[in-house]
């Protein structure tokens, strides 16, 4: 090549791009994978089944529907709203992607509630939003709703999780209510765990009365389809319009309409795994508190938060001793020491309880 110079090819880059880390879920091939929230049982036989036919007749040769028509009036006749208030993405993640380069830009600002799903700050930062952190209780992981609702009162987007990742903690529909009557912006509860929780728990039957409030689901948790990215929202007409406006025309592909589809009729006979996940959580949470020095907080996830002496170095003993791998989240302050384990199907809880009393005692007799 002539001419070529030495020259940064960084300095092009956004500023706010090129501080980005490429986001690393910290994946290595492993026995028992519990660092994803992911659904470990798998689809019930039968479900399979149908969706592998669904998958065998998709249609390749032609782009797909871009708004995911037929998911799209299944999922709505399944939340009892029009479809016009439904947006299917390719994962939650492209919707809440999508939610920022509507809603995001200078001036604009988000408020979160940190321990919480660290994509919203990334994305944020990256079109250069202002992120606004109401911290929750650094004891029980609580949100602060009279600061929440103070600083929401200047905010364009609010977004609560719940139940909350990392932590598993809900958050209230009275409180959403609260919230969206304060705030001049948008309330995106995240959604994300909702069919691991309790009754009641949903801020879904607000939607017709909060004007402002929206709704984010995924079918890559309960449903068993996070290899299928596809996740879903519901909120305001004119909402819905700007994500549709806004996103890439052909994002969700065949494939992954036709299995969510399959998935979602199929939403009855889910059921009974996702109580079973309920169930092993309560034990997983009851045998690991049971553990010296070891702290679990309640959720209402599939997943627990763990406090453990050492975390960082538990988690690679974890991996590299009994091949389990659960996320670290012990760099952060306000989860110093913890670990967060994906509850999985009754053997893998077995080892991981197992393997986590061989640490303890080993712990304490060096
Ligand atoms: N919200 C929360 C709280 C999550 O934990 C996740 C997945 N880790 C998502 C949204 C996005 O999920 P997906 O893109 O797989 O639908």
């Amino acid at each position: 090549m002539t001419g070529a110079t030495t020259y940064d090819l960084r300095t092009l880059l956004r500023p706010s791009a090129a501080a980005l880390e490429p986001y690393d879920p910290a994946f290595s091939p492993a026995r028992i994978n519990l660092s994803a929230n992911e659904n470990t049982f798998g689809l019930p036989e039968g479900v399979r089944t149908r969706v592998a036919e669904a998958l065998a007749g998709a249609v390749t040769n032609r782009y797909p529907k871009p708004l995911s028509d037929e998911l799209r009036a299944e999922i709505a006749a399944w939340h009892g709203v029009a479809p016009e208030r439904v947006i299917v993405g390719n994962g939650g993640d492209e919707l809440l992607f999508n939610l920022f380069l509507a809603l995001g830009g200078r001036g604009r600002r988000l408020v979160t509630c940190p321990p919480t799903f660290t994509v919203y700050k990334l994305y944020a930062e990256l079109v250069e939003t202002e992120v606004v952190e109401v911290p929750r209780d650094a004891e029980t992981f609580e949100v602060d709703v009279d600061a929440l609702v103070a600083a929401a009162s200047e905010a364009t987007l609010t977004i609560v999780c719940s139940p909350n990742n990392p932590t598993g903690t809900l958050f209230s529909p009275a409180d959403v209510r609260r919230l969206c009557a304060a705030t001049p912006g948008v309330v995106l509860v995240d959604e994300a765990y909702i069919e691991f929780a309790r009754e009641g728990a949903s801020a879904e039957p607000l939607l017709d009365e909060c004007p402002n409030l929206a709704v984010l689901r995924t079918f890559s948790k309960a449903l068993c389809l996070a290899g299928a990215r596809v996740g879903y929202l519901i909120g305001p007409e004119v909402l819905v319009g700007a994500l549709a406006a806004v996103r890439q025309p052909y994002s969700v592909n065949v494939f992954s309409q036709a299995a969510a589809l399959e998935v979602c009729r199929a939403r009855d006979e889910l059921a009974a795994t996702i109580e079973e996940i309920r169930a092993e959580r309560e034990r997983l949470a009851a045998a690991l508190a049971g553990l010296p020095g070891v702290r679990v907080w309640p959720s209402d996830a599939n997943f627990l938060l763990v406090r453990v002496p050492g975390a960082h170095g538990v988690r690679e003993w974890l991996r590299d001793e009994f091949s389990i791998l659960v996320r670290d989240l012990s760099g952060a302050p306000d989860t110093h020491d913890c670990l967060r384990i994906s509850v999985g199907t009754r053997e893998e809880n077995d080892i991981v309880i197992e393997a986590m009393s061989i640490l303890i005692r080993e712990g304490d007799a060096r």
